[in-house]
């Protein structure tokens, strides 16, 4: 290695030692005299100095210098002049004192600052991801990642857990998204699938008797983009034998604590609250409540049986529910700020919101008139309402109540600052229905995915209500992000066989799409059950990022085109006539 040092390593204890860089020009200050370069290198920067009485040479190149050359630089290391050290720096109280400089390779003026951190239109940051990956947000953002990763691996190494790769070029999965096909050369007219998730794989890995399989997967789906979402994601996947539910949650509990632990320095309260799906749903209108938060919406239709209040009385009669929340200190709130909080609250199918601010000695409200004073006492002691709260009422039928104060806790919690970002509150959901009613396609789908297990004392439902089977599925969630989930497997034949017939498959259909997976499970299939966690989005909450694309090197923009290599693009004729393919493009 030519380098002696890394441009970010040098320290006071390195002065009066020789030193040989090579790294970038991230500044370079003339002073019309001495010219100072900060050298980068990915640890870091440090200041070097060319003077031209000592070494006129080494000045002349550094005056030509411009922003992210790559230089290499040899020189001494000195301690910087009283009063001009740099405490923001690591490598603050040195400079380098150069005496001799060479050009390995010039650059084009940039198309942005490498140097900066000021925002760059995503496109041009895209484009140019080479670029990019220099600045300082994104490298760190990188080295976060690697470690996250190695962690991972380490981490379940230890427990006797083996890595196994399973194929890219494989065959349709049913996780719910749209499969990216690949034309096959050798049979016309046949595809593989990229597998949206290794889920049959790893199931089969159980029958092969892997016991503990883990992997770093790729999965690919093709969907509409969000800031969460990419055509090509990374999983944790992991699958284990001879367990059941709280194994693996408490494994993922156990990970997700050590490493947050490691790798971050936030708070990460333990042990994980647990909530049902039911609870969940019900307290915050949400599967993947963030839970740094209180503001849990409360049942109060019990407290209104007898009211004289139209509105509630015909929500009542019809079956439906009254929550509320208390929002603390909001009955400052001004009514444009409430009827904002109320749309809100309609985009979840609420038609209104009933509100009540607490001020001193009286109700400011815009329902309280119609209540008894009984009525009043009882609501504001249900909510825990204290002077100065804001009370938030919603009637309505079924989970619109939860969904719309869900929402508005959202709303309230980003205008109050309450979510803390030094805080990992992580959750386990469990009992998750089995099965969702498909409107447009008149029949049941699998919520999670149908290798799922239905709970035991749910079996006897499966044929005469569908819809209220509970399955061994769960999430691990964090901060508002659902980070992954997974469940308990159906490992006998007849029950999957049931399974599919419930999803409407034909025994053909399902002999032709898993005929495999019906054959595994004759020969001794072990009880099994894994989950998949998003590594993309542990990274991006881990680095305080809100979208997914900041911690991976090369991501997709939202049309799913990748503006750096310009993919998707066109292709040959002959590597279409070799697939077997004809284009019909309108
Ligand atoms: N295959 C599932 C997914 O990718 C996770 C699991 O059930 O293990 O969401």
């Amino acid at each position: 290695m030519r380098r002696t040092h890394r441009c970010g390593d040098l320290r006071a204890t390195h002065v009066g030692q020789r030193a040989l860089l090579q790294g970038w020009v991230h500044r370079q200050r003339d002073h019309g005299g001495l010219i100072f370069i900060d050298l980068r290198d990915r640890e870091g920067i440090v200041q070097v100095v060319f003077n031209p009485t000592i070494a006129p040479e080494a000045h002349a190149t550094a005056s030509d210098a411009r922003a992210e050359y790559v230089l290499e630089i040899e020189g001494t290391v000195a301690p910087r002049p009283a009063g001009t050290e740099n405490p923001e720096l690591p490598t603050g109280a040195v400079e380098v004192v150069a005496d001799r400089a060479q050009v390995l390779n010039p650059s084009l003026p940039l198309p942005f600052t490498v140097a900066e951190e000021g925002p760059v239109d995503e496109a041009v940051r895209l484009t140019y991801r080479y670029l990019d990956l220099r600045r300082p947000r994104m490298a760190r953002n990188l080295v976060l990642r690697h470690r996250v990763v190695k962690f991972i691996r380490d981490f379940f190494d230890e427990l006797g857990f083996l890595e196994v790769e399973t194929p890219i070029l494989a065959k349709s999965t049913p996780e719910g998204a749209r499969d990216y096909l690949v034309p096959s050369r050798v049979r016309p007219g046949e595809f593989y699938a990229l597998p949206q998730a290794p889920q049959q794989f790893k199931q089969l890995l159980m029958v092969g008797g892997v016991d503990r399989y883990f992997q770093i997967a790729r999965c690919f789906r093709d969907e509409d983009l969000r800031a969460d979402r990419q055509p090509e994601f990374t999983q944790l996947d992991l699958e284990m034998s001879f367990v059941e539910q709280d194994d693996v949650l408490g494994l993922a509990e156990d990970l997700f604590t050590r490493m947050s632990r490691a790798l971050t320095t936030k708070n990460v309260p333990t042990p994980f609250p647990r909530l049902t799906y039911d609870e969940a749903m019900t307290l915050y209108g949400s599967d993947k409540p963030d839970l740094r938060y209180g503001m849990a919406s409360v049942e109060l239709s019990d407290l209104f049986g007898e009211t004289e209040f139209e509105v509630f009385r015909g929500v009542l009669g019809s079956g439906g529910v009254i929550r509320g929340i208390r929002v603390p200190g909001g009955a400052r709130y001004s009514r444009r700020e409430i009827d904002e909080l109320t749309e809100t609250g309609k985009t979840e199918g609420a038609r209104g919101l009933a509100w009540a601010a607490i001020e001193p000695g009286e109700l400011r409200s815009s329902f309280a008139r119609f209540l008894s004073e009984g009525e009043q006492r009882a609501m504001i002691e249900r909510l825990e309402g204290r002077e100065g709260d804001l009370l938030l009422l919603v009637a309505a039928p079924g989970w619109v109540p939860s969904k719309a104060l869900g929402a508005i806790r959202i709303e309230v919690a980003r205008r109050e600052g309450l979510a803390d970002p030094d805080t990992l509150a992580y959750a386990r959901i469990t009992e998750f229905p089995l099965l969702e009613w498909d409107e447009e396609g008149r029949r049941w789908d699998a919520v999670h995915h149908p290798f799922t297990s239905p709970m035991d004392e749910d079996f006897s439902l499966l044929e005469s209500d569908p819809g209220r089977v509970r399955a061994q599925a769960y999430d691990l969630v964090c901060n508002g992000w659902e980070l992954g989930g997974g469940s308990i497997r159906i490992h006998r034949r007849e029950l999957q066989e049931r399974m599919f017939g419930l999803l409407g498959f034909t025994p053909e259909r399902a002999e032709a799409q898993f005929g495999h997976m019906l054959r595994a499970f004759q020969y001794g299939t072990p009880p099994h059950g894994g989950m998949a966690v998003g590594i993309d989005r542990v990274v991006a909450i881990f680095a305080g990022e809100s979208s997914i694309r900041e911690v991976m090197a090369f991501p997709k923009n939202q049309s799913a085109a990748d503006l750096l290599m310009n993919a998707p693009s066109q292709v040959d004729e002959r590597q279409l006539r070799d697939l077997h393919i004809g284009l019909e493009l309108d």
